[in-house]
């Protein structure tokens, strides 16, 4: 059996940052240091980090009057802000810039005057944090179904946005739902899909090519990670998503001779290499990585932290 890696995979610079404020906090100002939900959706990095001392909290009534406090890379909406200022937390923003850029995106629609529709998956994080910072009517949507079903009545002036790490095929077809109800709807196209989630989206799509299977190494609430799956089924590649190599069942191996190895936005390196050191236990011989695209993408720190780097 032969490995074929997907290029790129892995942590993008939204997940590096994030990652790196936690830690830096945690060495500038000491434990404990409150993250308000998990810093990004990858349990291994979260427990690394609890075991250094960030305390994770989906209540941010939940932190100590005035504690140190990080927002997740996936954003919050104006009410935690406000909330967290009420309460005197000092807050370092862990939020990606590509989710902070959607969020002015769409309060500058909303003020404008349009009724926004968020594309993306209810109950996300990210899509809670963008549905949270515009003032105005927002709606959330995430098929076709649920666009037909809008209360706007044509000719009400809308606007979307989208969560940055959905599937480029199915926003395609949801946006093409929303011109065809609202034709004058003004919106991105595809643009807030980020860089990460697009690189990582055609770098499987170039996989499938070359392999019987592919196992997405991330956790089981990383969108990007399910949508990487998503993308090799959908061009008829059985794929799986696994959280370690303890995940890795023998038995989809049955048949197989090259498999497919990738990983979602939030996974550290080193899980894929105990994927792969699985495999190879299991028989893999050669594993050979496919040429893809280097990022160079980086984000500035906080200023809270810059000293510190
Ligand atoms: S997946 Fe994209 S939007 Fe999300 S943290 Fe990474 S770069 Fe930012």
């Amino acid at each position: 059996m032969e490995a074929v890696l997907a290029q790129p995979r892995g942590f993008c610079a939204g997940v590096a940052r994030a990652i790196e404020i936690a830690e830096r906090a945690l060495a500038t100002y000491g434990a404990p240091v409150y993250v308000f939900h998990e810093i990004v959706h990858n349990k291994h990095v979260v427990d690394d980090l609890a075991a250094r001392g960030a305390v994770f909290v989906d209540d941010i009534d939940a932190v100590p009057r005035g504690a140190l406090t990080i927002f997740s890379a996936h954003g919050v909406a104006t009410a935690i802000v406000d909330r967290a200022r009420e309460r005197g937390l000092r807050v370092i923003d862990a939020t990606c810039p590509l989710v902070t850029k959607v969020h002015l995106q769409a309060q500058r629609f909303s003020q404008r005057g349009h009724v926004i529709v968020v594309i993306g998956h209810a109950g996300h994080e990210e899509v809670e944090g963008t549905r949270g910072s515009v003032d105005g009517e927002v709606h959330v949507v995430g098929s076709v179904e649920e666009i037909a079903a809008l209360p706007m009545q044509a000719g009400t002036p809308v606007a979307y946005v989208t969560q940055t790490t959905l599937s480029i095929d199915d926003t395609r077809v949801l946006i093409e739902a929303l011109e065809s109800r609202y034709p004058d709807i003004v919106g991105p196209g595809l643009d807030d899909i980020c860089y990460a989630t697009l690189n990582r989206q055609r770098a499987v799509r170039s996989l499938v090519k070359h392999v019987d299977l592919v196992l997405v190494v991330g956790s089981q609430n990383s969108s990007n990670a399910n949508r990487l799956q998503e993308v090799a089924a959908d061009h008829g590649v059985p794929a799986r998503l696994l959280e370690t190599a303890d995940d890795l069942d023998a038995a989809w191996l049955a048949g197989v001779r090259r498999i497919g190895v990738t990983a979602g936005a939030s996974t550290p390196e080193h899980l894929v290499q105990g994927v792969i050191s699985r495999l190879r236990d299991l028989g893999v011989g050669q594993v050979r990585e496919l040429p893809g695209l280097a990022e160079t993408t980086r984000f500035r720190l906080p200023e809270m932290l810059r000293a510190s780097a």
